[in-house]
């Protein structure tokens, strides 16, 4: 069947081309986060140290009153805060610049964490999210940036999180923007990719399969289900072919005549037709003797 290895060589080629397009997209969008936080880092450098400072009072396991005095320090030291606060894992403001926000819910969309350094501090499903008449009035402006500065285990093993916003030139806001849209296209490439090479990684092995004496539809299944390991385990188990030696064409090794042109594929008896073996003198067959 010339067709079907055509198309698996097709299937295959364009496997190799997904897993290019792939390397690449998860390439870019790494370099893309890289980039995004690189940008935010370099806003107020000087920020850093002083946010882990508060962050070490609350892993000492600082009273609420102390971490509140710290922020206020913290936020008339730095102008270019527009607001900070620290939150429990609840989403419950600990402290913050507006003292009246303390107790409330602040309004944050957590969302799971597909990428380690990226501002998403952890998965929060939507329904836990803090009820909106609890919730803290953030105040959006556009030349603020909205940050995770950093987040802190507490001696309770309870988790608290500094975040806040910030000052920004609008060159940076822009940069920012442009960064983030290339990182979330590069995710989207790389998406369709992972699906279109777990399809056609099953297409591959269910074409491959068809050629040979096995169930292709169950190497299909298996591989559409278990991808990478059905296609390793179908390389391992799969019946060898051998190429036909009048037409070149891939045949079973089961198989006495060529399926495309019909040639004999193995020597055979002149006497009964039983299959021979290379260095046999006698047919083991029928015992007729070899020329
Ligand atoms: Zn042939
Ligand atoms: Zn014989």
């Amino acid at each position: 069947m010339p067709g079907t290895l055509l198309a698996n060589r097709k299937i295959a080629i364009t496997i190799i081309s997904i897993i290019i397009l792939m390397l690449l997209s998860m390439g870019g969008a790494y370099l893309g986060g890289l980039k995004q936080k690189q940008l935010m880092d370099s806003v107020n450098p000087q920020l850093n140290p002083s946010i882990s400072e508060l962050g070490k009072l609350i892993q000492k396991g600082e009273t609420p009153e102390v971490l509140q005095h710290q922020l206020k320090i913290l936020i008339s030291n730095h102008e270019q805060f527009g607001d900070l606060f620290i939150i429990n894992q609840d989403a419950t403001i600990i402290a913050a610049k507006d003292t009246n926000a303390v107790g409330l819910a602040y309004p944050i969309m957590f969302t799971s964490n597909m990428f380690k350094g990226l501002p998403l501090p952890f998965a929060y499903k939507k329904s836990e999210m803090p009820p909106p008449s609890n919730s803290y009035t953030v105040m959006s402006n556009p030349n603020l940036m909205f940050k995770v500065f950093g987040s802190y285990k507490a001696p309770d093993n309870n988790l608290y999180h500094i975040i806040g916003n910030y000052h920004v030139s609008s060159t940076i806001n822009e940069q920012l923007d442009r960064f983030g849209y290339y990182t979330m296209l590069c995710m989207r490439v790389y998406h369709i990719c992972f699906i279109l090479f777990w399809l056609l990684l099953a297409i591959w092995v269910y074409q491959d399969a068809r050629r040979r004496p096995t169930n292709a539809a169950a190497w299909g299944i298996l591989t559409l289900f278990t991808n990478v390991i059905g296609w390793l385990v179908y390389l391992i188990a799969r019946p060898m072919l051998s190429l036909c030696p009048n037409c070149n064409q891939e045949q079973s090794n089961d198989l006495k005549f060529c399926t495309s042109c019909g040639a004999l594929l193995k020597s055979c008896c002149t006497e009964c037709g039983g299959e021979l073996k290379g260095e046999w003198e006698y047919c083991g067959s029928c015992g007729h003797k070899m020329g």
